[in-house]
């Protein structure tokens, strides 16, 4: 199977590395990359958010499935330009993907699809949001419609901030002419939890849980970010959490999707609060999500290819089940000085070859690097690297994740020190 991956973060890497690792795949192609996927793919310099670009390079390469990694191209239709070709696509359409390009759509389609999620109000002026505040009461949780890039939320409770947030959603410092909308939303209480899920739009299979670190600090203290660690599996989650996530929420959404008439296929990843009143949405997203995916295909014993390729062709119903590894992964981010506010960029990354443990127990995932003129890896965006690990239990996991972290030098990098802490007890 030739197999050609879209995007260039650590989620793509972590893709591109268990497709390597399949012996059905002969032939590995990941455009943009980045500096690690070099390594295991050949890279091609092609905008990911192109379409035709997308599907013409698809077509030179004969690949066998296109797997559409980030939101973005997802969201402007990059998976349909390659579908119109006849070439099978791992992802969802755009029109699907707005159950994570809009989150004022997810709602109406969890309304319809009866899926428990946060009571909610849409507003698209400052004086309706001060009003849904006001209804709802602290903490505040305000969300910006569109997609933005993991740094749409604000959560507080501090109501100056929430309105202001609401604000610059809408545009209203901006002059954004666009009528910006906002959702406003009850504040869920309880552990999250990200599930995610393979589905051709029919059959639904559900991989196992993980959860992230959204928070830039220690503590899940300092502003939202795209995720600074995860860790799989949950030790503390009910058990049956996966069967009634699936009954509750996961099938019921890409039934209502299909009924009406956007099936979804792909990643449909479930961001859930475990909360005192049951088990409720936060948000959907239409791809798998960075970081967690690390840690949840670190685990997966199923070959990749076969199972996205099921997925691209209808086909899921017939697949094995999937075979998991009954041990632990635990990832830890490593981000450039300033992030999320103000990323720097441009700094060597030295040590990578260190951190990689020999038994592939542990293993640098690139997010934002790129190769200078010399070879030399340099950062290139918020989030550099993904430091992955995987052990026995979370506390051998977290503990070889942080030593390989430790070999690894980046002016000004920054990172938690406390990913699966907790939960490795
Ligand atoms: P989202 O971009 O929707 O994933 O939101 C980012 C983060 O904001 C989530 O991971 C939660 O930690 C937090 N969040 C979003 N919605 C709520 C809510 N209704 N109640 C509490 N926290 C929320």
């Amino acid at each position: 199977m030739k197999v050609l991956v879209i995007g260039g973060g650590a989620r793509e890497h972590a893709l591109c590395r268990s497709l390597s690792q399949d012996p059905a795949v002969t032939e590995l192609h990941c455009a943009p990359g980045n500096a690690g996927i070099a390594q295991v793919a050949t890279v091609h310099p092609v905008d990911q958010l192109d379409g035709a670009a997308v599907a013409a390079l698809a077509r030179l390469l004969t690949a066998d499935l296109v797997v559409v990694g980030p939101e973005a191209p997802l969201v402007a239709g990059v998976a349909d330009a390659v579908r119109a070709i006849g070439i099978p696509v791992f992802g969802p359409s755009g029109q699907a993907a707005q159950l994570e390009g809009s989150k004022a759509f997810a709602k109406d389609v969890m309304a319809g699809a009866n899926v428990p999620t946060a009571r909610s109000y849409l507003c698209t002026t400052v004086a309706e949001a001060a009003e849904a505040l006001d209804a709802f009461g602290a903490p505040y949780v305000v969300k910006d419609d569109g997609l933005a890039a993991g740094k749409g939320v604000v959560v507080t409770s501090d109501r100056a901030e929430a309105l202001a947030h609401a604000a610059s959603c809408m545009g209203v410092s901006s002059g954004r002419q666009d009528g910006g909308r906002v959702v406003i939303e009850e504040y869920l209480d309880g552990p999250e939890v990200s599930l995610f899920a393979i589905t051709d739009g029919v059959t639904v299979l559900p991989l196992q849980p993980a959860q992230d670190f959204k928070r830039a600090l220690d503590g899940d203290e300092g502003p939202n970010t795209g995720g600074m660690g995860a860790y799989s599996p949950l030790p503390w989650a009910p058990e049956g959490l996966v069967e009634e996530v699936l009954e509750t929420v996961l099938q019921p959404t890409v039934d209502e999707l299909r009924r009406r008439g956007t099936p979804f296929s792909g990643l449909l990843y479930a961001g859930l609060a475990l909360t005192s009143r049951g088990t409720r949405v936060i948000e959907f997203n239409a791809r798998f999500g960075d970081p967690e995916t690390q840690v949840v295909l670190a685990r997966l014993r199923t070959p990749l290819a076969g199972v996205l390729h099921a997925s691209a062709t209808g086909t899921l119903e017939l697949l094995e089940p999937l075979r998991w590894d009954e041990g632990a992964a635990v990832t830890v981010v490593i981000a450039s000085e300033g992030y999320p506010a103000d990323p720097r960029t441009g700094d060597p990354i030295e040590g990578l070859a260190e951190a990689e443990a020999a038994d592939g127990t542990a293993y640098v995932l690139h997010a934002g690097t790129r190769l200078d003129g010399t070879g030399q890896v340099l950062s290139a965006g918020g989030r550099v690297l993904s430091v992955t690990a995987t052990g026995a239990d979370l506390a051998e996991a977290r503990g070889r994740a942080y030593d390989a972290l430790a070999s690894i030098r980046l002016k000004g990098g920054q990172h938690r020190t406390d990913i699966a802490a907790k939960a490795a007890g």
